[in-house]
């Protein structure tokens, strides 16, 4: 007879060396009882259950204690990593995403040179802040797709006119 001492599993193969349901090494066990044995591992199950609840229960109810301790250590700090870290000015990279979709979108009216170029201007300067000053400057994903969409609609509205006037010289 031997017995695991993780799980209380109980094994009647002597041959048997590890538990099957969890490999722990069993334990010999003396004597062969079967009923004697097997009371004692119902009575052991169940304090358990009663101690775990009682060690889930205890920092429940003491978690709530730490966090007026750090809402009133926060105040000193709050007001620098707030800035930085909530409220990034995003303004450049915004305006440079919205010039830059105009630029596309009134393309055909020969204003996607000034807004495209407003937009890839506005962009390059919004990623260049983001990437000197990230705390500060936000939406570099918004600067580069203004950028982006900015410099294709200047570079095709340029091909637009000097097709336009490759078009007036030959005909
Ligand atoms: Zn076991």
């Amino acid at each position: 007879m031997k017995v695991c001492p993780k799980c209380n599993q109980q094994y009647d193969d002597d041959n048997l060396n590890f538990c099957l349901s969890d490999g722990e090494l069993l334990m010999e066990t003396a004597g062969g009882d079967a009923d004697a044995d097997a009371t004692p591992t119902v009575y052991m199950d169940s304090p358990r259950v009663t101690n775990q609840n009682w060690e889930q229960q205890e920092p429940a109810q003491v978690q709530p204690n730490p966090a007026p301790q750090q809402m009133a250590q926060q105040p000193f700090a709050a007001p620098q990593t707030y800035q930085a870290t909530v409220t990034p000015d995003k303004t450049l990279a915004t305006v440079s995403l919205v010039l830059g979709i105009l630029s596309l979108v009134l393309m055909c009216c020969y204003l996607g040179i000034p807004l495209g170029a407003g937009a890839a201007i506005t962009g390059f300067i919004g990623m260049n802040r983001v990437n000197t000053d990230p705390d500060k400057y936000g939406g570099k994903e918004l600067a580069i797709i203004g950028l982006v969409l900015g410099g294709i609609s200047f570079v095709l509205s340029m091909l637009l006119i000097i097709g336009g006037i490759l078009g007036a010289i030959f005909d």
